[in-house]
């Protein structure tokens, strides 16, 4: 633990040096023309802030992470269907139990910030249904946010509770979301709000029935269709359809097809678990357990979770690894 206390202040330390020899940010707004004759108005700096990071006694980031999947989000509950209701608890349950929201692969890429003490969850929604992201009409005829649809439950959350955090990854397919008029906006409104655009395939096929040349097609076709509405967006994460992976798993990893490539980190998994953190001897970025959210496997999983040395904490310093001794045995070595 000493080693990474020392690490820390070697971090700090440099960031700080970074910070101050960092160039000026060009001006917002252009400079005030000031009348001759008249001194220059000097605005003072504003006063250095270095607020120490709290402690967190119990930080540990090495900690399991749970991925929830979703499917549609409807009025009742069903199979593959979370009601409104329910999602709704749901979020409020995960901030009262100390979870923030970050989309997959900020979080495993290391750019997500978790407030110090709170854990990670990510929210995955499969099928990219209209129940996930639904525009409604005004008297007026302007579009607005339907409040009963995923994105919108979201946003209402993050407004309650701030340090719920907003994000969400959504695994799509051909024609998202319903409302084809509306498709392309959609995705670009999802990528302005921060929610992360995952691959879900265009067609939803059995990876394990068509060739390794059809899945790249398949892929591809996704991936040109978000292009059409989201310009040259990296696509990082594939939810394999029904779970089921091609033989040779990294075809649906990178690959190229009619001269178009795509390139993904993350694979997404139906079950079972929560997942490892990204620092973890055990995370493996082509194999992401997810939970799937139902009442029975919420309850048990947070549940577990909440058990001793189960759950990522985090220190709240994106630079630094903390973790209890105990799991020394666990990090993944870095070659
Ligand atoms: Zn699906």
């Amino acid at each position: 633990m000493k080693k990474y206390i020392v690490l820390a202040l070697c971090l700090m330390l440099a960031i700080t040096v970074v910070m101050h020899n960092r160039p000026p940010q060009e001006a917002a707004t252009p400079t005030p023309e000031v009348p001759s004759g008249e001194p220059p108005v000097v605005m003072p700096d504003p006063p250095e802030v270095n607020e120490p990071l709290p402690v967190v006694e119990n930080a540990n980031e090495l900690g399991r992470v749970p991925i929830l999947m979703y499917h549609r989000i409807v009025a009742e509950e069903g199979e593959w269907a979370r009601s409104i209701e329910n999602f709704r608890n749901d979020l409020k349950n995960l901030y009262e139990r100390g979870y923030t929201l970050v989309n997959l692969s900020d979080f495993y890429d290391g750019k997500a910030q978790v407030p110090p003490g709170r854990s990670p969850v990510v929210l995955t929604f499969d099928d990219s249904t209209r129940g996930q992201f639904n525009y409604l009409l005004d008297a007026a005829g302007e579009k607005y946010i339907d409040p009963d649809c995923a994105v919108g439950i979201l946003l209402d959350a993050y407004a309650r509770w701030p340090e719920l955090g907003l994000a969400g990854t959504f695994f799509l397919n051909g024609n998202p979301f319903g409302q084809s008029e509306y498709w392309q906006e959609k995705l670009k409104h999802m990528v302005d709000l921060g929610f992360e655009l995952g691959s879900h395939t265009f067609s939803h096929p059995f990876f394990n029935r068509i060739t390794d040349e059809e899945i790249r097609a398949d892929i591809v076709k996704l991936q040109l269709q978000v292009w059409q509405a989201v310009p040259g967006y990296h696509i990082r994460a594939l939810a394999l359809p029904y779970g089921i992976a091609p033989r040779d798993r990294t075809v649906a990893v990178s690959g190229s097809h009619d001269g178009v490539s795509f390139n993904h980190s993350y694979l997404m998994e139906v079950g079972a678990e929560p997942a490892f953190a990204p620092d973890h001897v055990r995370h493996n970025p082509l194999s992401m357990p997810r939970i799937a959210a139902t009442d029975e496997l919420l309850s048990r999983w947070l549940d577990w979770l909440d058990g001793p040395l189960r759950r990522y904490i985090s220190d709240g310093n994106p630079d630094v690894l903390t973790y209890p001794d105990e799991l020394q045995e666990q990090i993944k070595k870095t070659p």
